[in-house]
């Protein structure tokens, strides 16, 4: 796997992930080589002018997965940084899923009122639409100035995104799936999403779908949580969708994401939803769980479900006590406790499995 540390918090909650991951294999039975590349990201544009590598893309081709940090640093341009590594590398690897799930754990309170679990996934789709980059300004600095920003859907792209949030309910005991749409305001692109959505929900009658608008969604993930499991959105609703889901469910610190190509010709990359955090980078204190579960999902994709499900639960226990909760959750605890936290209730949930298996064998 290729580790991309990535800005500010970056290498304090990718040094947490990586032993996690460590640990997991160990526990496991299954083999791990990690590799650090760190030409990406803000300081690496500070330092060179560039924001990744040229080579760096075609380095990264060779490895199964990718785990990386957030990018972004005050001293540059946040739009040079991003469409310069995460967005280039959406694109170049084709990972056409941004899969985000957002759920409370114990001990973080879910933010809405009256909400005691919130468990609502969200896939995003992460290589057009919106954000494909077409579009451009022409008569700069004039008075006549124009900024054209083109979307562009194509059939192909939504329909796959679309497939793959009807697989994912499937195959994870979700009964519906939810559309984000905008029919009624974007006359061409969104009625051909609906479109599309409609042909392939009809795949898949067991599984209830519905086609929501965007701004009514939105007040549903706050007014009726439990209604919702599954949303496909296109770029910009997703992006914006994932981020309301994951302030909900608790906490920004604690939301993981998975960028997938599920066709798997190229490496998918895991992240944590936050950014690099400079108000609190180099000061131990950044909350590595939000890491730690984007290296579940990595695990998850990978084919180790069983080690996934370890580290979710053993966060679980992180977070459930006061003492091993770091500042943003209301405790104490710096980056390496919280880390240690949920790799020492790892350690203490496999011991009792090894042991049956012993007496077993
Ligand atoms: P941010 O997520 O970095 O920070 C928002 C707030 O949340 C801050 O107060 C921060 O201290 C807090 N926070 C974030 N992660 C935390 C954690 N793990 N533990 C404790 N507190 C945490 O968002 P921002 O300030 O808007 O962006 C900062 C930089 O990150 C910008 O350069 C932005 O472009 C970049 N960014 C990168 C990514 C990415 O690479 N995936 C995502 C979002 C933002």
């Amino acid at each position: 796997m290729a580790v991309l540390p990535g800005d500010g918090i970056g290498p304090e909650v990718i040094a947490e992930a990586r032993t996690t991951l460590e640990l997991a294999a160990e526990l496991g039975g299954f083999a791990v080589e990690l590799e650090s590349f760190e030409q990406a990201g803000g300081e690496y544009l500070v330092r060179t002018g560039t924001p990744m590598a040229t080579e760096l893309p075609g380095r990264l081709r060779e490895f199964d997965a990718i785990l990386a940090g957030p990018f972004g640093d005050p001293r540059v341009d946040d739009a040079v940084v991003l469409w310069g590594t995460i967005l280039e590398l959406r694109q170049r690897f084709d990972q056409y899923v941004n899969l985000r799930p957002a759920r409370s754990l114990p001990g973080v309170p879910c933010r809405l009122r009256g909400v005691d679990e919130f468990d609502v996934v969200v896939v995003r789709e992460n290589t057009e639409g919106e954000y494909a980059g077409a579009g451009g300004r022409v008569h700069r600095a004039g008075e006549n100035e124009v900024a054209i920003e083109a979307s562009v859907f194509t059939r192909a792209g939504i329909e796959r995104v679309i497939r793959y949030a009807f697989d994912y309910a499937s195959t994870h005991g979700r009964r519906r799936v939810t559309s984000a749409t905008k029919s009624n305001a974007l006359r061409h692109a969104m009625p051909f999403w609906d479109e599309v959505f409609g042909a392939v929900a009809g795949e898949y009658p067991q599984i209830e779908s519905d086609s929501v608008l965007v701004d009514a969604l939105a007040a549903r993930v706050v007014s009726d949580p439990g209604s919702l499991e599954v949303i496909v959105a296109s770029n910009l609703f997703g992006d914006v969708l994932s981020d309301l889901t994951a302030a909900a469910s608790g906490s920004l610190g604690i939301a993981p994401s998975a960028n997938l190509d599920p066709s798997r010709a190229h490496p998918s990359l895991f992240q944590a939803v936050h950014g690099s955090a400079p108000d609190i980078a180099g000061r131990g204190v950044a909350n590595p769980v939000a890491e730690i579960l984007a290296v579940a999902l990595m695990l998850e994709f990978l084919g180790q479900a069983d080690s996934a499900a370890a580290i979710v639960d053993a966060v679980g226990q992180g977070t459930a006590a006061p003492a091993t909760r770091t500042p943003d959750l209301g405790g104490q605890a710096t980056t390496l406790e919280a880390g240690e936290a949920i790799r020492s209730a790892m350690v203490a949930s496999c011991a009792p499995r090894r042991r049956r298996a012993r007496a077993g064998s």
